[in-house]
């Protein structure tokens, strides 16, 4: 293949290309990544980098897998999709029943998704037509607390954060939702613990369902929250009538040293979101599960089904390889994997802790974060990540990493460097 005019694509890309959370045209001068192979990212006019980003929390394979990219040449032969509407197909059967298996008790019936916001549309439309369906139609808001990132189209929009989530470019037209305070970071509040319940069962006439992120809030900050939430919020939901939904997007798939940060608490939600690492980065792909209680309650509704239907959903290409990329974890110590990271990233950021401008810095599983005490100059810290050989995409305050489960000793070393680096620059 000849040599892609990187100038040329650079100015098509400025005049023509949206890229995410971007104005129009571009400001910033995205790198132009030729190829990709195990951790590293091929960047023309840069060579390698250690990519710290797993592509937004999904590449945790690393790219260019060979047993993904059998799975995905082999699915390809038969067929790389069909519709799912009075059809139906291995791959897709095959992905239902391992992410039954490997979730949390009583997650049952699974709605394949094409995207993680559309997931978590469909999980708040399960839970509005639960109650709906038994002649509860009044109870259709959300309960959330703040800080959270659900996705970006409209019904995830209005559960994010309020501040961070531009809420206020879309007063009185995104649904209104009832916020809580954050969880505290650091150790259990029994205080918090108290707001908690009495804001759930104060609003349980009018609240379907409570959403939140399980233990890690990923892009509304990067914060890490005390497990022990997640039972009073189970207890709180039980005892009140209100269902519990985990989005497990960000934490799916063992990120945060537990398969599902749920499992950290011991806890079951009703519903659950999974997406990002489901396909190991490889394609778009995302997934709803509920128990029993709520699939049979939308189903004596006087609507008896869920109407949703994407049409891609169930696509046989994703679902391929998603179910290789659940084996090849499953398959591996990634218990000890995501350990070894945590205990790497943990000695590579502790430097961070004495630089000026650091408010914070804070590793759980394979993720680390460096919070600083000033909105981040994206572009210098980005140089400097980029000095050391290392992809990083820090936003706002925090500088962060999620490395592929792969990620060598040294490499997570030279993530470490970097982190500091763009910290310090940044
Ligand atoms: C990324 C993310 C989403 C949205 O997923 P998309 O695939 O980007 O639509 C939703 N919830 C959480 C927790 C996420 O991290």
């Amino acid at each position: 293949m000849p040599e892609p005019d990187v100038a040329e694509l650079l100015e098509l890309d400025r005049r023509h290309v949206w890229h995410p959370y971007g104005p129009m045209p571009g400001k910033q001068r995205p790198l132009v990544v030729e190829s990709a192979a195990g951790v590293r990212l091929r960047v023309a006019g840069h060579g390698e980098l250690v990519d710290g980003m797993s592509s937004w929390w999904s590449a945790i394979h690393g790219y260019n897998h060979p047993v993904l990219n059998e799975a995905a040449r082999g699915q390809l032969e038969r067929m790389s999709h069909v519709m799912f509407g009075g059809l139906t197909h291995e791959p897709g059967v095959r992905l239902v029943e391992r992410l039954v298996d490997m979730s949390p008790e009583g997650l049952e019936h699974v709605f394949l998704a094409d995207s993680g916001s559309v997931s978590v549309e469909v999980a708040l439309k399960m839970c509005l037509q639960y109650w709906r369906s038994l002649g509860r139609p009044e109870k259709r808001r959300m309960l959330t607390w703040r800080g959270g990132y659900h996705g970006d189209t409209w019904q995830p929009m209005s559960v994010c954060d309020p501040e961070g989530g531009m809420h206020g470019l879309w007063a009185g037209v995104l649904p209104e939702q009832i916020f809580v305070d954050a969880p505290p970071s650091g150790g259990y509040d029994e205080a918090y613990a108290q707001r908690l319940r009495e804001a759930v069962e104060r609003r349980a006439h009018e609240v379907a369902a409570v959403i939140v992120e399980p233990v890690v809030q990923g892009a509304g900050g990067m914060r890490f929250h005390s497990p022990a939430y997640l039972r009073v919020l189970r207890e709180a939901c039980d005892a009140h009538g209100v269902l519990l939904v985990f989005d497990e997007i960000a934490t799916g798939f063992g990120r945060t040293g537990e398969l599902f940060a749920a499992g950290h608490a011991g806890v079951s939600p009703d519903v659950m979101c999974v997406g990002k690492a489901l396909t190991g980065g490889y394609l778009t792909m995302a997934a709803t599960l509920c128990t029993a209680r709520v699939a049979e309650g939308i189903s004596r509704g006087e609507v008896p089904v869920l109407a949703h239907g994407p049409t891609f959903m169930g696509n046989p290409l994703a679902s391929a390889i998603a179910c290789a990329s659940i084996d090849v974890l499953l398959g591996q110590d990634w218990r000890g994997e995501v350990k070894r990271i945590e205990a790497g990233l943990g000695e590579g950021l502790a430097e961070a802790r004495e630089l000026d401008g650091v408010r914070d810095v804070r590793v759980l599983g394979a993720i680390g974060v460096v919070q600083l005490d000033h909105e981040i100059d994206m572009a210098a810290a980005s140089r400097a990540a980029i000095a050391e050989g290392v992809w990083l995409r820090p936003f706002r305050d925090l500088v962060y990493t999620m490395p592929p489960f792969v990620t060598s000793d040294e490499d997570v070393a030279r993530i470490g460097r970097a982190v500091c680096a763009a910290a310090r620059e940044g």
